[in-house]
């Protein structure tokens, strides 16, 4: 089984690619972390997506894991297009453009997963954080779309929805925002960030057989978060 894995340098998609059992293409900007997977391409989805698109075309994808990802926490009078095209373009755009080119071999094999991680912040949305809430939100608009279209092919499309996870990124959005890293916790019904094998853990569940009922949904995995305080 071909399984790709966006932002698979570190964090979440590090943990994903590291526990899934299958041949592992890799993708990131950061060659050297990407040297740990036999096959891989360096790519910035804001970018050169032209050259993952051929990549993905020549590897016959079976599950795409769209789980890179940017976040930026700012006041949306401060926000420049510069800043909006980023996060669009990489938590959005990015991952519409991948299952476009890894759909068609999906089809002719019948079978296929689509796995994006979006975020319980485009869910609830999240103050501060207009551009990845709506780019969030989006992923979970797309998902309920391609899985109605896809369903008839035997292609599953969901969305994990994390809440605060233990990675770079959700320390250095917990070290953004007004709140001591304590104070978040605190709002956190479970009192506790998810770890990123827990992650990888419901995707290895939407790979499964088990799973195959399971499709165009948005699954919240947030210790709580997402059901009030
Ligand atoms: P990290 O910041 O730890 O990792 C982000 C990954 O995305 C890295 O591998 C990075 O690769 C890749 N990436 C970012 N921008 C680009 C780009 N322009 N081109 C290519 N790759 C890029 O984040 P997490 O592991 O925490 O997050 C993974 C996913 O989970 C993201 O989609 C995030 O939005 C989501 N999420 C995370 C939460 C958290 O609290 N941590 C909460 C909710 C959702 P590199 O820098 O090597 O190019």
């Amino acid at each position: 089984m071909n399984i790709l894995v966006t932002g698979a340098s570190r964090g979440i998609g590090k943990e994903i690619a590291l526990s899934l059992e299958g041949n592992i293409l890799a993708t990131s900007r950061n060659e050297g972390a990407l040297r740990i997977y036999h096959n891989f391409c360096v790519c910035d989805l804001t970018r050169d997506l032209d050259k993952l698109g051929r990549y993905i075309q020549e590897n016959k994808i079976d599950v795409l894991i769209n789980n890179a990802g940017d976040y930026i926490y700012s006041p949306i009078e401060d926000v420049d297009y510069d800043k909006i095209e980023r996060i669009v373009k990489t938590n959005l755009e990015a991952p519409l453009y991948l299952i476009s080119k890894a759909v068609p071999y999906m089809k002719q094999n019948r079978w296929g997963r689509i796995i994006n991680i979006g975020s319980i912040s485009g869910v609830m949305g999240e103050a501060c954080a207009s551009i990845y809430s709506a780019s969030k939100a989006g992923l979970i608009g797309a998902t309920k779309a391609l899985a109605l279209e896809l369903a008839e092919f035997g292609i599953t499309v969901n969305t994990i929805n994390p809440g605060w996870v233990e990675t770079e990124m959700g320390n250095k959005s917990a070290e953004d925002s007004e709140f001591s890293k304590d104070e978040i916790i605190d709002c956190i019904p479970q009192k506790r960030f998810i770890t990123p094998k827990e992650i990888a853990g419901m995707v290895k569940y939407l790979i499964s057989d088990d799973a195959k009922g399971v499709t165009g949904q948005s699954i919240n995995l947030c210790a709580g978060l997402s059901v009030g305080y």
